[in-house]
């Protein structure tokens, strides 16, 4: 199948790496124009002109996601470039290091500013755009860690993201059944994802060579929760994040489908 977003305008937060870098060339195959939204330009530049070179039409805009007024800014320059958005995938995040109780207030504040405040944001400066173009889809982007737990041997031999991650990422799965019951009059579906570990540079960055062969601080861990072998990429993510943004999930809203290999524990 394809063109399944044809004529359709798609805003992806963090669109200039990873998961959201693999759900842009995705869209904009899929015949979306894609704006892409995050900090760093150079890499932002780069994604624009690989898709624009064979793929279809991306701009990239400047954007910190926790910065309310950048935010507004950002959406009001997307309008004045395409004039209307359809599709907003709410994918910027991140997590600290540091566990509890040794986190840094100002380390939680970021990581909630960045995953939870930053959904709030964009969806509210997007939602009128959204209700004037008659209806449309939004993704957030969740995380395994807002519906597990971990026990204090796991944390002992892997570590663990921050509570701030983990308090977070429940927040925007919160705020998704919100956003959805409220968007339902307005012909607005709102979706969320659960990835568990997907490869991509934000979750390999602490990488580690120990004789064992792990690629990621996490790797064993899953490899002792998940039923299916290996890791996730990006283009597992992205392909669930289209079909949540296509018609053919037109009957689906307020769901938070996970994406991690089927984790056994929540079975
Ligand atoms: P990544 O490659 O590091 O991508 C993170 C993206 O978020 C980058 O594009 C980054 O761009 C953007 N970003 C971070 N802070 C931002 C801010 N303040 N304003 C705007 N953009 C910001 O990592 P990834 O794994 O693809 O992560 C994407 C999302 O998936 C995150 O929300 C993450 O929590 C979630 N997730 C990932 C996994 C996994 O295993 N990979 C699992 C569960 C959930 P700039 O730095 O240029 O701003």
């Amino acid at each position: 199948m394809a063109n399944r977003l044809e004529g359709k305008v798609a805003l992806i937060t963090g669109g200039n790496s990873g998961i959201g870098e693999g759900t842009a060339h995705l869209f904009a195959r899929e015949g979306a124009r894609v704006i892409l939204m995050a900090r760093r330009e150079r890499e932002g530049a780069a994604v624009t002109a690989s898709i624009n070179a064979t793929e279809g039409e991306a701009t990239f805009i400047k954007c910190d996601v926790s910065d309310e007024k950048a935010v507004n800014l950002a959406v009001g320059e997307a309008i004045n470039v395409y004039g209307s958005i359809n599709v907003l995938f709410n994918n910027a995040g991140g997590g600290a290091s540091g566990n509890f109780p040794d986190e840094s207030a100002e380390d939680f504040h970021r990581v909630i500013n960045v995953n939870l405040n930053g959904t709030f944001y964009m969806s509210r400066a997007v939602w009128p755009h959204l209700i004037e173009a008659g209806g449309g889809a939004v993704v957030n982007m969740s995380s395994l860690a807002a519906q597990r737990g971990a026990s204090p041997k796991m944390v002992d031999k892997f570590g663990s993201t921050s509570s701030s991650y983990w308090a977070a990422k429940a927040g925007v799965d919160a705020l998704t059944r919100y956003m959805a019951g409220v968007g339902g009059r307005s012909g607005i579906r709102v979706n969320g994802v659960r990835p568990g570990q997907i490869m991509t540079p934000g979750a390999t960055r602490g990488t580690i060579t120990d004789p064992d062969g792990g690629h990621h601080a996490f790797e064993k861990m899953f490899d002792l929760m998940q039923i299916t072998p290996g890791p996730g990429y990006p283009e597992d993510v992205a392909n669930l994040v289209l079909f949540l943004v296509s018609e053919e999930s037109r009957f689906i809203t307020g769901e938070i489908i996970n994406v991690d290999g089927g984790v056994a524990a929540k079975l």
